[in-house]
């Protein structure tokens, strides 16, 4: 009775993200968590799942984790709060910001706290402005991303982001974004489809006008749009063709930082150091609310000599107590070797995903960057064909793992795609990895026998 009266107020009160209010309304909640211990986590039926996509791909160091819990629970019992305007500070913050800065890669050298990764998005963009009106150079304030990227949802934020529904919600974005509609797949829709991976970014550089371009937007490897992996030599040649021009390159990072991708950045697997850098997500492994941007040395120095007032901050930048859990956080991943143990379980996941691929013939595209992966579900995968728009392959497969208790994410929400994304907790072992590549099989077995 308690769970059903859960379900009713749920219904009646309770507006969930990315949802379709009306299904909601006939439906309800798919799942009411209360507890979890490691990658595990079970509901209020006292039903345990393995959470196969660390929530929202953000929860790395697995769940009930007592020691990010205790940093919490102490610096919220000495100072839950205080605030970082006016030139307010706190140790945490100060101490999270050396810290961060030392992991991250060439001269990033600053952070800018936000308390998500929409934030720091919208951040991001507005300092690369900042930075170009600092600069004398106030046209610059266009900012390029691509199709299928995600950013966030604030306006600016959701306005680069690559799919539709966030893209214009309600008729409703910055207009200095341009999506460039193309993609590091094949730079399709209309540009470039040669070896120019970069080709859609150069067009569009091309026709608005690099002197009215701040930045170019990129995720090192896209994670809602269907983890897809930037091909090598892909951000090394935006990078360049950015630095060309005087555009700024911004690597989102909200994903990918942290240790998900096996490096501590997403960008580390190419050795390319992106100018200003967002980060969310990871940094606590999602004990609490907490994200930042990143800007490399020449922002910062330019900031530094001119006396216009920063004028951006939200009140909980710098939280002590986010701090304080990030700070945990990023320890605990040193001391455990986690960022290790990510690209070790990379291996153990390609090969199921060999098995996999042999045994069923739709399972195609199998990629892995640490314990960032995903797969594709094609008619004929030997002909690059998708299945047609009424066999929602993907959906079909995650809905089977969820019944067997295993928490996976679909990517279809664009015509003919179809994949299934996985990224567990960074704590995950072998065993658990088998685990989760037993259940993909028998709902790969359970897809194809509805064919
Ligand atoms: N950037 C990327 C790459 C993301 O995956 C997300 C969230 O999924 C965001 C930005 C937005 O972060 P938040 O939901 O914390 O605002």
């Amino acid at each position: 009775p308690e769970i059903q009266e859960l379900i009713e107020l749920d219904k009646k009160h309770y507006l969930h993200p990315t949802t379709v209010p009306k299904l909601f309304q006939e439906k309800g909640p798919k799942i009411i968590f209360q507890e979890g211990k490691g990658i595990r986590v079970t509901d209020v039926k006292g039903d345990t799942y393995i959470d196969g996509v660390s929530m929202l791909w953000n929860v790395n160091l697995g769940h009930g984790n007592q020691e990010l819990a205790k940093a919490a629970y102490d610096q919220l019992s000495t100072i839950a709060y205080s605030s970082s305007f006016y030139s307010y500070s706190n140790p945490n913050a100060v101490r999270l910001a050396q810290k961060v800065v030392s992991v991250a890669p060439g001269d990033l050298s600053a952070i800018f706290y936000t308390s998500g990764g929409s934030e720091s998005n919208d951040t991001a963009f507005k300092l690369a402005r900042f930075y170009w009106n600092l600069k004398g150079r106030k046209a610059k304030k266009k900012i390029i991303s691509i199709t299928r990227s995600y950013h966030g949802a604030t306006v600016s934020a959701g306005s680069a982001t690559g799919i539709e529904a966030f893209h214009n919600f309600a008729g409703s974005r910055d207009i200095d974004i341009i999506n460039a509609r193309g993609h590091v797949t094949n730079c399709e829709l209309g540009y470039k489809t040669d070896s120019n991976y970069e080709g859609c970014i150069r067009d569009t550089i091309e026709k608005v006008g690099a002197e009215n371009i701040a930045a170019v937007i990129l995720e090192p490897i896209q994670g809602a749009g269907g983890v897809h992996v930037s091909p090598d030599g892909y951000l090394k040649a935006v990078k360049e063709l950015c630095k060309a021009n005087e555009i700024l390159l911004i690597a989102d990072e909200v994903i990918c930082g942290f240790g998900r991708t096996g490096k501590w950045f997403g960008v580390d697997n190419w050795d390319v150091v992106p100018d200003i850098m967002s980060v969310a997500k990871g940094i606590t492994s999602g004990y609490a609310q907490l994200g930042g941007v990143m800007v490399n040395k020449e922002i910062r120095d330019t900031l530094n000599e001119h006396d216009q007032i920063l004028g951006h901050g939200f009140t909980y930048s710098g939280h002590p107590t986010a701090c304080a859990v990030a700070l945990k956080n990023l320890e605990i991943i040193e001391r455990d070797n986690l960022i290790e143990n990510a690209k070790n379980m990379e291996l153990v996941l390609k090969n199921g995903f060999e098995y996999l691929a042999n045994k069923h013939k739709h399972f195609t595209k199998p990629r892995a960057i640490g314990l960032l992966a995903g797969f594709d579900l094609q008619a004929n995968p030997d002909t690059d064909t998708p299945f047609e728009q009424s066999i929602r392959a993907a959906s079909f497969v995650v809905e089977h793992c969820f019944n067997n208790k295993l928490i996976l994410r679909a990517a279809d929400f664009e015509e003919g795609k179809n994949i299934v994304a996985i990224a567990p907790p960074l704590i995950i072992n072998k065993e658990e990895v088998e685990e989760i590549i037993s259940i993909v099989d028998d709902a790969l077995t359970a897809f194809e026998k509805t064919l």
